[in-house]
């Protein structure tokens, strides 16, 4: 039966110091990469995603073939299932969560508001209501996001930084989690840890991003739209690399306190952190793009049009300096190295048969053969 599975699924190797941590998003893309490394270090992790289409589910059904590979279950439902999350509880007393299942993307906020507010501000409230039921209550660490800083453009953005100007329902939304996270804190003693994720790009990537879409048109010919802010002003981002959001989250699931319980405890209050996981290093995105050029070995037809008002801000660069002191974080992959990697994941995921426009464009032919 599935309870088993769960069961298994959660079982710590790493004695004594291993950790049961629930990962919701689990087949999405830092999720799966997260609860991939949990598992590969002997940690218990169960895994919950709800595989919705906002990008092609098979993408995360790969990623959950991977995990089952390595012993992961990815339980199929919702975090706003309330009495599914409680039975995971019950199930198992996890220590920790690590909540990464959301509606993602700033632009889609325009198509669909409504999945936003049902994954993003009611799913969180679901996930934290159960976590505050559940005995031992775990501690819980979970994905804001660098859109908070919105249109302040004070940089580096410093986590002690305004975040009172959001440009999407998604930045919005993650603003209101940070302040929903304060709440049950406050009242249920619940240790919370807020990570602003700045850009995150690498294998197994998410199709609407810029990494991903790009390498996808510029293989397929087509011509690529650059977005310019006012005055032909550059776009840039804090591209950061999955392995060191990775790390940064690990290092935040293992440096979280205990929740103490309503009232807290002797010691004091709970733990309430917000911590940026970024690079550093703002890259343009005319330099992303030669640089999958150059790794792709393919000139891209591009076109530069002027950024709509559509979520997007113009430039993210994250102040790291919390995390490194906190967590240890040390981001080190620079975005040359990082998008090599990525290629070659997608090259070998959508390896093309011979004959198809890689082979015959882009390759000088013959490549996915040798
Ligand atoms: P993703 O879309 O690949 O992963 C999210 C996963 O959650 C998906 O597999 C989806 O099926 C699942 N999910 C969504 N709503 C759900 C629900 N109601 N119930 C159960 N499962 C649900 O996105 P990602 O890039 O891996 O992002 C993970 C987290 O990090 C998200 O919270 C996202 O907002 C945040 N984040 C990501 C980035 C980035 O650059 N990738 C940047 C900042 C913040």
């Amino acid at each position: 039966a599935w309870e088993k599975r769960v069961r298994d699924s959660a079982r710590i190797r790493r004695r004594p110091f291993g950790i049961s941590v629930l990962v919701t998003g689990a087949a999405g893309f830092i999720g799966s990469h997260a609860t991939n490394a949990l598992k590969r270090r002997g940690d218990g992790v169960v895994g919950l995603d709800n595989f919705n289409d906002y990008y092609d589910p098979s993408l995360k059904r790969a990623r959950q073939a991977l995990l089952s590979h390595s012993g992961v279950f990815v339980v199929e439902g919702d975090i706003n299932d309330g009495p599914l999350l409680r039975k995971l509880f019950d199930l198992v007393a996890f220590t920790h969560v690590l909540h990464l299942a959301a509606q993602a993307g700033v632009r889609y906020a325009m198509k669909n508001p409504g999945s936003y507010i049902h994954s993003n501000v009611a799913g969180l409230v679901s996930v934290l209501e159960a976590a505050r039921s559940a005995n031992p209550q775990p501690a819980i660490v979970w994905a804001s996001s660098s859109s908070v800083y919105g249109l302040n453009t004070e940089v580096p953005f410093s986590e002690s930084h305004r975040t009172d100007s959001p440009a999407s329902l998604y930045a919005a939304t993650k603003k209101a989690g940070e302040e929903i996270a304060h709440v049950y804190n406050h009242i249920y003693g619940l240790s919370i840890t807020s990570l602003r994720f700045f850009t995150v790009y690498g294998p197994w990537g998410r199709p609407d991003m810029a990494c991903f879409f790009f390498t996808r048109d510029i293989l397929a010919g087509k011509t690529i739209s650059i977005f310019q802010g006012p005055d032909d002003a550059t776009v840039a981002r804090d591209f950061t690399y999955i392995d060191d959001i990775v790390q940064g989250s690990l290092a935040s699931l293992d440096t979280a306190q205990k929740s103490t319980g309503s009232g807290g405890t002797k010691q004091g209050p709970a733990q309430l952190r917000v911590f940026n996981l970024g690079n550093t290093s703002p890259v343009s995105v005319v330099e992303l793009v030669s640089i999958l050029e150059r790794h792709l070995k393919v000139k891209a037809k591009r076109k530069f049009v002027k950024m709509p008002r559509n979520g997007d801000v113009l430039f993210t660069h994250a102040n790291v300096s919390l995390a490194k002191k906190e967590l240890g974080y040390h981001p080190n992959t620079n975005l040359q190295t990082g998008l090599k990697r990525f290629v070659k994941w997608y090259l070998e995921y959508y390896a093309p048969p011979s004959g198809s426009y890689l082979t015959k464009k882009g390759r000088g032919g013959g490549s996915s053969s040798s």
